[in-house]
């Protein structure tokens, strides 16, 4: 029996990563972690019997405690109790379906501890790629995507070890407003944003999917996954969401993933690499595409590419500040604080106004979020 820990249980990815495990029957999870959702996590903890859980805060844990009193499991909190989860001694590898740069910590903690990784938090491999990549070499662990489009060039990649890769194609839905002018954007509400074509996803990544930040995020993410020049990394819109990304080797042959839009594919992908299971839901009905729509992204309306390529040019601290820009400036939106188009405004003004350090140590990477709102709330 495979022993997993999930820290963000209580998220999209986190909810359907157990749901691969409720179908399969044979991973036990040894810890899990969220944030405030204590309705959802009780259920969790009554159906999956962690040994370990954590919680964002001691109000929570406590509250928890009193919830499943009549169970055997130790209640957490705050950053010590993630990584606790992610650290739990019998749990072989670590799901990291949190949400921001506050996975730094618990993913370094548990590849330091020995365990694979099945990453989907793509925001610490955004801010601190160097250093996990160097730690997961150190330690001899697995780090498997679980993005979908990094996904698909990872299984793309499959059979091809020592093949110089020519290109990655990073295919993109071009989010809720592909085609909108930035006039058009200029009244777009946090409800038109969050209405993704084609994925059911936590509220961030489906606002930075609007932005096209998403798609930024996963160009810094598939540098350091498969060691590629930025300049390598092209991506094409592709607003389907059929094609889930491609890789280009050089004698010309693009290799690439198909499917429908389900996140539980690349879950359980990583969850059982190499082997495929069956996974029930949808299947691709060829018979009825009519056409594969590919197109250039508009890089002048949306701007998350453009930030991303800067970002990965300069390097140091810079892609952890575009990111922390990104995150600060969501959750502004987010709470009706800002218009969408601002978001651009104050990631733009974070990359351009606050210094870089060109080889950040770890803490300097983590100090970038504190460091980034208080300049962008101006305290
Ligand atoms: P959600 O917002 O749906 O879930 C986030 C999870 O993180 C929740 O379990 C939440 O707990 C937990 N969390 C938030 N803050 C804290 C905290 N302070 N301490 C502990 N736990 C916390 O996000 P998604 O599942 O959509 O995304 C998760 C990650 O996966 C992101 O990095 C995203 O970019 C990436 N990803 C997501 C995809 C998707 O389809 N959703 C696709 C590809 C990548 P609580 O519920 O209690 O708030």
């Amino acid at each position: 029996m495979k022993k997993i820990s999930i820290i963000g249980s209580t998220g999209s990815i986190g909810t359907q990563t157990l749901e691969v495990v409720r179908n399969n029957k044979d991973i036990q999870v040894t810890a899990l972690a969220c944030g405030r959702n204590i309705r959802l996590l009780e259920e969790q903890i009554r159906e999956f019997k962690p040994k370990v859980v954590s919680v964002a805060d001691e109000k929570c844990a406590s509250e928890l405690r009193t919830m499943v009193k009549d169970v055997d499991v130790k209640i957490l909190c705050g950053m010590e109790g993630l990584v606790e989860a992610a650290t739990e001694p019998e749990a072989e590898m670590i799901v990291t379906a949190i949400v921001g740069m506050i996975g730094i910590e618990p993913t370094i903690a548990a590849i330091r501890a020995g365990k694979d990784i099945a990453l989907a938090n793509k925001e610490t491999l955004v801010t601190a790629g160097s250093i996990v990549m160097s730690e997961i070499k150190k330690y001899g662990v697995k780090l498997l995507p679980v993005d979908s489009e990094h996904s698909a060039i990872f299984q793309s990649l499959q059979g091809n070890s020592g093949n110089h890769i020519s290109r990655i194609l990073l295919t993109a839905s071009g989010g809720p407003f592909r085609g909108k002018t930035l006039e058009e954007l200029r009244t777009v509400t946090v409800q038109d944003a969050l209405k993704h074509p084609n994925w059911s996803m936590g509220r961030k990544i489906t606002i930075d999917s609007a932005t096209l930040c998403n798609k930024g995020l996963e160009v810094i993410e598939a540098r350091w996954l498969f060691d590629v020049e930025p300049d390598r990394i092209e991506v094409v819109v592709q607003p389907q969401s059929i094609i889930h990304s491609a890789v280009e080797y050089d004698d010309g042959a693009v290799i690439a993933q198909l499917g429908t839009p389900d996140m539980k594919l690349p879950i359980q992908y990583a969850l059982y690499y190499p082997e495929r299971r069956f996974l029930p839901g949808d299947r691709l009905d060829f018979s009825a595409i009519s056409g594969i729509e590919i197109a250039k992204p508009d890089t002048k309306t949306f701007r998350g590419l453009e930030f991303a390529y800067r970002a990965l040019e300069t390097g140091g601290t810079l892609p952890a500040v575009f990111n922390a820009a990104n995150e600060y400036a969501v959750a502004q939106f987010l709470a009706g604080k800002i218009s969408f188009l601002e978001i651009y405004e104050l990631i733009e003004k974070a990359m351009t106004e606050i210094e870089i350090i060109s080889n950040p140590t770890l803490e300097d990477i983590i100090n970038v979020m504190p460091c980034v709102t208080d300049y962008l709330s101006g305290k």
